[in-house]
């Protein structure tokens, strides 16, 4: 056996720059520490970034994927659909509405909701009159759906898009893990309705917590500037004296100036984040590529990876060992892993509440068996990777 490192690597660090902590210092002295300049700023060249019409800057992604479904009117009367593989974030705020999360598998390469996992979930939990899409088991009206880019593969977009077109469905993505991604020819940010991204501390960019919301629909996004700020009709910064007026129960969802000066750092930052998580995942991929029995991630094939994630399959019949050996044999090496998702339908309050049935799921149930995310982030050094790959080589050569 290897000698264990003398630290503990996480599976993910965020990377702080001085610039960055001297932006977020330039904040703090000025006076002004709730959402006013650094947030339009960040905003502004968030949306110049991938290219949205609108960027509308809330304190993380749930809060965003809260306020994009409030902005299409979801009620306790309707459904969503999302994927079986994702952070209870994207369920969750589905059923603060009342309304109800239907699940789609997942396809056995990538973990996504494909047009092909989306059409089956239509065709055996899905009623359609010609107008709606109801749910078969409580009759309720399905509004919307919400694939996830997991670990920043990106989902059949165009696929995806004429499906719900068809079936008059708003696309709402969970781009959580998709900063910065490319599908076909645009950017992650422009394709559904609603795109969703989170600065969370492991993310692609953090800043701290928080969360943007990219949309071309002009009304809906100053639906979603108002409700994320009390439904106050006007932003504090450009509000005239003390008058404001309240036009709806708002929420309280804004990004403050000293995470989106964080936020404005990493942004120029991103770039070279990426490249790196990019290179080290390469170089995974190079050197368990004759390991028995791991299935290994792959380059996006309609676009360009994240990279946000790095998650193999470890299959138990094939390779030395199975995925909670090699968890277990990690730690002790000192070596951090986390597991992308435990699916929806395996947590006590979605069983308890919507009785979904595991057997419907089958490569949902075969990735939460085999599945774990190796140290994937930009502040890994040379020594960190080669750690990482004398382990993993040791364990399951
Ligand atoms: C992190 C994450 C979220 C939630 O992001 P927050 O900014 O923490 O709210 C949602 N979906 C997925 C897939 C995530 O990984």
């Amino acid at each position: 056996m290897l000698t264990s490192r003398k630290t503990f690597l996480p599976f993910a660090l965020p990377s702080i720059s001085e610039d960055a902590i001297e932006e977020v210092a330039q904040v703090l002295r000025s006076g002004w520490v709730t959402s006013g300049p650094k947030v339009k700023q960040f905003e502004m060249e968030f949306g110049d970034f991938v290219g949205s019409k609108e960027s509308i800057a809330v304190n993380s992604a749930t809060a965003g994927l809260h306020l994009a479904l409030e902005a299409i009117g979801l009620t306790a009367n309707d459904a969503a659909i999302t994927s079986a593989i994702t952070f209870t974030a994207t369920s969750e705020v589905i059923c603060y509405f009342g309304a109800e999360p239907i699940l789609t598998d997942v396809d056995p390469i990538h973990n996504l909701m494909t047009p092909d996992t989306l059409l089956e979930t239509i065709k055996t939990k899905c009623d359609w009159n010609g107008k709606e899409l109801k749910s078969k088991k409580t009759g309720k009206q399905i509004k919307a759906i919400l694939p996830v880019h997991l670990a920043g593969y990106t989902c059949d977009m165009e696929g995806l898009i004429k499906i719900a077109k068809e079936y008059h469905l708003y696309v709402i993505e969970d781009a959580a893990h998709a900063f910065p991604a490319v599908h076909k020819d645009k950017m992650i940010g422009t394709w559904g309705d609603f795109t969703v991204f989170s600065f969370y501390a492991t993310k692609g960019i953090t800043t701290g917590e928080g969360g943007m919301v990219t949309t071309s629909n002009k009304e809906a996004a100053e639906r979603i500037r108002k409700m994320r700020l009390h439904g106050i009709n006007r932003d504090a910064f450009n509000r005239p004296g003390w008058y404001y007026e309240v036009v709806d129960a708002g929420y309280k969802y804004n990004m403050t100036d000293i995470a989106a000066a964080l936020g404005v750092i990493q942004l120029k930052e991103s770039h070279g984040f990426w490249e790196r998580r990019t290179e080290i995942a390469k170089h995974y991929n190079e050197e368990f590529s004759s390991l028995k029995g791991i299935k290994l991630p792959k380059e996006d094939a309609n676009g360009i990876h994240s990279w946000h994630l790095y998650r193999i399959e470890v299959d138990p019949k094939i390779a030395k060992v199975g995925r909670d050996s090699l968890v277990e044999e990690l730690k002790e090496r000192n070596i951090g892993t986390s597991l992308h998702f435990i699916p929806i339908f395996e947590h006590p309050y979605y069983k308890k509440t919507f009785q979904y049935n595991r057997k419907e799921y089958p490569n949902a149930c075969q990735m939460y068996d085999r599945s774990v995310s190796l140290p994937l982030f930009a502040g890994m050094s040379k020594a960190d990777e080669k750690d990482v790959i004398d382990a993993v080589k040791d364990i399951l050569g």
